[in-house]
């Protein structure tokens, strides 16, 4: 596994539209396990294939609870709101309130290939939310209510994904 770079806001990876995985393979694990170990590295609750530069709908996500590898995701399902405040791995030392669906339910593949779904609510839900966004190149910032200070986010919220 390796560390890749993270893409920061302002390279126009950021904003383009990724491409379906085809084919799981050799290289796509590659990524995702380099995806995993950029993650946990920045000490992020999720990473977007795009933020290390791949064009691709992968994305991986941890908010405590172990590791979800998304790929191809596909929102089935969302409902509720929640309004938190969010930070990203690639636009450092920004915090927004952004508001989201409370329950999200997505089907995407694992990394053999099968396909599962998978329901968050609360911080998983919005992990979903700012990932898939990611891979349609939209941005937390797009979507901001209002910025806060670090010191006002709570500890729990800290995310940055
Ligand atoms: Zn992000």
């Amino acid at each position: 596994m390796a560390k890749r770079e993270i893409r920061k806001e302002g390279d126009e990876v950021l904003r383009k539209v990724t491409k379906p995985v085809e084919e799981i393979n050799k290289k796509i694990l590659q990524l995702v396990d380099d995806m995993l170990e950029t993650m946990y590295g920045a000490d992020g609750a999720g990473l977007a294939a795009p933020q290390v530069g791949i064009l691709k709908r992968i994305c991986v996500i941890d908010v405590g609870d172990g590791p979800v590898v998304l790929i191809n995701p596909k929102k089935l399902n969302e409902s509720g709101e929640q309004i938190q405040a969010e930070g990203c791995l690639s636009i450092p030392g920004i915090w927004g309130e952004v508001k989201r669906p409370d329950r999200v339910t997505v089907e995407a593949l694992n990394r053999k290939g099968e396909k599962y779904t998978i329901e968050g609510t609360g911080m998983l839900a919005r992990a979903f939310c700012h990932e898939i966004d990611h891979l349609d190149g939209i941005l937390f910032t797009d979507k901001v209510i209002r910025y806060v200070e670090l010191d006002k986010v709570k500890d729990r919220d800290k995310d940055k994904a």
